[in-house]
């Protein structure tokens, strides 16, 4: 049985933002303690006066409830279930976040829950309120239809921002990514801040809001760039995964119509992407996620690795699965493979591991420090030490 209070405690910022943004209220603002505010989506309002402390693990709401709540009581809320739905609220948050923590584990409880729970969460996706909006593309009127001359520097062309519809929203000084779902609707905008306060507030990267609206949409329902490259995807049953917009743009400039890249908004993939890809008839997965740490800190390392074998576990349906590393240390921290120009990131596609095995993480588990440093330890081949030792 799922234990609610271990899954509450586990919860980390990120995987608070995961469900709200499953929730549909957006990406967080941050108040000067650093503490996350969201938009009231507890009484349906649109203010951003819903705080999330971390320490408590408890929401506050500063507006219509004026009270505070769990995780599990905001679910209940938005999704306006009766009392009695509290074991598939439960249910909900764990499968959201990937915390499938239970009293009793074991393996065979294990398989059988996380079985359930991704077919609860296919039928919970037929639900209105986890659909993409389709908004109407009248709004992209609103911007410049020019493209910042910040991402030409980083070697995006005109050409390939037109094909992507990126264009600046003057009035808030961003950087406009539209999004699309593989047909082509708009399903969300993002905005990427060029306002140093903006930055420096944490909102570098933000939902767009015109004329009271905001262009939110939840990021997990969806693949960034599929509307471009899905041709190619199904043309060479491979898929290159990103985390961000801009690696897909890239990878466009350099390859056009053989572009194979989608981004996630994300580092874990949602059933819901899954099944895209299945449709498409992807057969081989890169993950090519940016690097999250500095070389010689073996600290971020494994937190890292423990990030990279999640994603890999959900994705372990597919057979052949490969993680594109930078183990000749050619990339610098935060960079997406991409980012150190094409013959790098050909290398390291070149070079990258294929994964066997994909399904020996259990994501119900909370691994100790021991069992991540054993599961992460195939992951880092780190050739320039070994080469060094050689030589000694
Ligand atoms: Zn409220």
């Amino acid at each position: 049985m799922l234990d609610k209070e271990k899954i509450r405690e586990s919860l980390t910022e990120e995987d608070i933002t995961k469900i709200l943004l499953d929730l549909g209220a957006g990406d967080p603002q941050r108040d000067r303690e650093g503490n996350m505010v969201y938009r009231t989506i507890c009484h349906g309002g649109n203010k951003h006066k819903l705080y999330y402390y971390d320490d408590s693990k408890m929401f506050h709401c500063y507006s219509g409830c004026q009270t505070s709540f769990d995780i599990y009581a905001l679910v209940l809320k938005v999704k306006k279930w009766e009392n009695n739905k509290f074991p598939e609220v439960i249910k909900y948050v764990a499968n959201v976040s990937g915390k499938w923590l239970t009293k009793d584990y074991n393996k065979e409880t294990e398989t059988r829950c996380r079985l359930d729970l991704w077919k609860n969460f296919g039928e919970e996706n037929t639900k209105q309120d986890l659909k993409l909006t389709n908004y109407s593309k009248n709004v992209l009127n609103v911007f410049i239809n020019k493209p910042h001359e910040l991402w030409i520097n980083e070697g995006i062309s005109e050409e390939t921002m037109k094909t992507f519809d990126i264009s600046y929203y003057s009035k808030e000084d961003r950087i406009i990514i539209p999004h699309f779902d593989i047909d082509g609707n708009l399903v969300g905008i993002r905005g990427r801040a060029l306002l140093e306060e903006d930055v420096q507030a944490g909102k570098k990267y933000m939902p767009v809001r015109v004329n009271k609206i905001e262009y939110s949409h939840s990021t997990r329902l969806n693949w960034y760039g599929l509307n471009i490259t899905k041709e190619a995807i199904k043309r060479r049953k491979t898929v290159k995964i990103f985390e961000s917009e801009k690696s897909v743009m890239k990878l466009y400039e350099w390859y056009g119509n053989d572009c194979d890249a989608v981004a996630s908004g994300g580092s874990s993939i949602s059933p819901t992407q899954l099944k895209i890809l299945e449709d498409l008839g992807v057969e081989k997965i890169y993950l090519c996620y940016d690097k999250e740490y500095t070389d010689d800190d073996n600290e971020q390392k494994q937190r890292y690795g423990m990030k990279l074998i999640k994603a890999v576990h959900s994705v372990c349906q597919f057979k052949k699965v490969y993680l594109v590393l930078d183990n000749d240390e050619l990339l610098q921290c935060k960079d997406s493979p991409c980012d150190r120009g094409k013959e790098v990131f050909e290398y390291l596609v070149r070079e990258s591991e294929k994964i066997e095995n994909n399904c020996k993480v259990t994501p119900l588990k909370i691994y100790s420090e021991e069992e991540a440093k054993e599961l992460t330890k195939g992951i880092f081949k780190n050739r320039r030490n070994k080469q060094g030792k050689r030589n000694d």
